[in-house]
């Protein structure tokens, strides 16, 4: 059997509050293959960032790691210290983060902050650190001279791209982008996403893509998660899922696209729950227009359907229908 590159298992995020704990990420185990592209989607606050930013040891108080478990090349990620963490951070693992094209200083020239970021990481010299910067700018489509500049001196897009490089300059094996190239217009969303595609086969990188557009997951990625209250509710193979959504909910994310099909797109009853306070038994149980009695009370497990699909709902019981 194929062996992951990255494994996730039934990793909880959560955030201390006043009121208890905001289970964002409540249990999510996923397999990423080498060099797949693979997407997260579904709503806003629905665990996608906060799942990635676990998976990175990002988080910041009050968000912790509640339990879980990152297995890459055979070692738990959340075991190690945070220098041998670092060691594989960037070179191995990198991210590029949500609105990443304000991330940059806007004081440092992008020579400075690519090379300090390429020192921390490495133990190679200024010149050759230098030299890398300039060759990820390269790869990324970006001029030479654009190392000289300031961050304001760049339009949205080239900041972006500036971002892309810096991740992506220590060739990592895997990358995890959240929400990469949102706040952009289309041309350069879709310029930047070739760019990341381009750098995937130029250096074999595994992609990792949280984004709640469908249309970018159906254009790049080979297997995607719908995620739904900290959950993941249904896995597969992207046409599989685009051609024939399992979960109530995956259809309606889709049918929330808009078609020159149909005159309106149509979306998803009520609001996403809160955190603080998951409904009982199928967390999208009040918004369900196949809601069964057992789905208030019995909370559905992720089954696998075929060979790929996975589905979280009591409609499907080991590949027969109830
Ligand atoms: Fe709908 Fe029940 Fe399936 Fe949940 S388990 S998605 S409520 S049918």
């Amino acid at each position: 059997m194929k062996e992951p590159l990255i494994e996730i298992r039934d990793l909880r995020v959560y955030f201390r509050t006043i009121y208890g704990d905001a289970r964002s990420t409540d249990g999510v185990s996923l397999k990423i293959f080498e060099n797949e592209v693979f997407g997260i989607a579904g709503e806003s606050g629905c665990g996608k960032s906060t799942l990635v930013e676990g998976v990175l040891r990002l988080m910041k108080p009050p968000g912790y790691i509640k339990s879980g478990e990152v297995i890459y090349k055979g070692k738990n990620l959340f075991e190690l210290t945070e220098e041998e963490f670092n060691k594989i951070r960037w070179k191995e693992i990198a991210y590029i983060p949500q609105g990443s094209m304000n991330s940059l200083n806007p004081v440092l020239k992008v020579e400075e902050q690519m090379i300090d970021a390429i020192l921390s990481h490495t133990d190679t010299s200024k010149e050759e650190a230098k030299q890398i910067a300039l060759e990820a700018l390269d790869s990324v489509g970006l001029p030479e001279d654009v190392i000289n500049m300031y961050p304001h001196e760049l339009s949205g897009g080239m900041r972006q791209r500036v971002c892309i490089a810096m991740s992506t300059c220590l060739k990592p094996k895997i990358i995890f982008g959240d929400e990469p190239v949102t706040a952009l217009d289309v041309v350069m969303q879709k310029l930047n996403l070739q760019t990341i595609m381009h750098l995937k086969e130029k250096i074999g990188l595994t992609v990792v893509m949280v984004a709640h557009d469908m249309a970018w997951h159906a254009e790049v990625c080979d297997r995607m998660a719908i995620m739904y209250a900290g959950k993941v509710v249904e896995t597969g193979p992207v046409e599989e899922i685009f051609l024939n959504p399992l979960h109530p909910y995956t259809e309606g994310l889709l049918n929330a696209v808009p078609s020159l099909k149909r005159k309106f797109a149509k979306s998803i009853p009520g609001i996403a729950p809160s955190p603080l306070n998951w409904p009982p038994g199928c967390r999208f149980h009040p918004r369900c227009y196949r809601k069964m009695n057992i789905c208030e009370n019995e909370e559905p497990e992720l089954k696998l359907i075929d060979s790929e699909r996975y589905v979280a709902c009591h409609l499907y019981n080991g590949g027969n229908w109830k």
